[in-house]
């Protein structure tokens, strides 16, 4: 094999991983595998050294690709002083609802004046929920007892709280169990109602391989612009966080570290990245 057909090989190797729809483990051990073998199968007179310092290029080629790859802006960031809506999506139990409060309680710490509605009219307990934890947080919020419709709620709440000059308003929405088409629906009508600047998609990490498909329903019937994943810690973080990002285009912004309001990080790619390429 000749130097050109051993850079073709490496080209290739590369080419096949940025084709993947998906980036997991299992793509980038398969890219460095098919790196490694075109090198072994390199019939010119290399010695170990240089071998070495080749993978070395490979793997650095590698990890910028991938840094590349999960780097991203948000569609929206917020400003402090000027009003925003950022709407919460997600199956029930993903940590949405928790995700909110740890958003709202983050950003407070910043300076922002966030608040809360609770666009959740679905399940029993919703409401209580987050009065309990932006009670806790000091966040100010907003729900109703009787009404059912959670577009009117959503409406009046985020009225209320941008005529009050908050500038964080945040919507907490239902989930389902499943994905439903109601579900969908209804997201679809709270986006068109209440406007949102960034629509936040939140995923459970252990939810595997289905996060590709839910991260892309949720897409679907609302342009989702940002990831949170919960439940990261002690988990292997990856498979999940991948295909949320290749399914809705857009960045993980925080993680869920735990079930208190400050277990929340901002999403590091690289070691992210790192932890990726082993
Ligand atoms: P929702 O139905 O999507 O609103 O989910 P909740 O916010 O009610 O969260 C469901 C459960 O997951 C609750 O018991 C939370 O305390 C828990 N939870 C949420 N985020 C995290 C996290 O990052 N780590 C851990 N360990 N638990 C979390």
């Amino acid at each position: 094999m000749v130097l050109g057909e051993l850079s073709g090989g490496i080209v290739r190797a590369l080419a096949n991983m940025s084709n993947a729809t998906i980036v997991d483990q299992k793509v980038v051990t398969g890219c460095l595998d098919e790196i490694s073998r075109a090198l072994m199968q390199a019939d010119v007179s290399m010695d170990l050294l240089k071998i070495k310092v080749l993978l070395n290029r490979s793997q650095n080629i590698s990890f910028h690709f991938l840094l590349q790859r999960y780097t991203g802006k948000p569609s929206f960031t917020p400003e402090k002083g000027k009003p925003s809506v950022i709407m919460f999506v997600g199956l029930q139990g993903s940590g949405k609802t928790t995700s909110c409060i740890k958003y709202a309680y983050y950003h407070k710490k910043k300076g922002f004046k966030p608040a809360i509605v609770c666009a959740d009219t679905f399940r029993a307990g919703a409401f209580d929920q987050l009065k309990q934890g932006a009670t806790k947080a000091m966040i100010p919020f907003f729900g109703s007892y009787e009404e059912s419709d959670p577009v009117k709620v959503a409406l009046e709440g985020v009225e209320t709280f941008k005529k009050e000059n908050f500038d964080l308003i945040i919507v907490d929405t239902s989930g389902r169990h499943q994905q439903e088409a109601s579900l969908f629906e209804e997201m679809r009508q709270l986006a068109e109602a209440t406007k949102p600047d960034l629509v936040i998609f939140v995923m459970d990490s252990s939810i595997g391989q289905s996060a590709f498909d839910q991260a892309q329903a949720f897409n679907r019937s609302v342009s989702v612009g940002a990831v949170i994943i919960t439940k990261t810690e002690g988990a292997a973080k990856g498979g999940g966080a991948l295909s949320a990002v290749a399914a809705t285009k857009s960045p993980v912004i925080f993680l869920g570290t735990g079930e208190r309001m400050d277990d929340f990080e901002i999403f590091d790619v690289k070691p992210f990245v790192s932890r990726l390429l082993g």
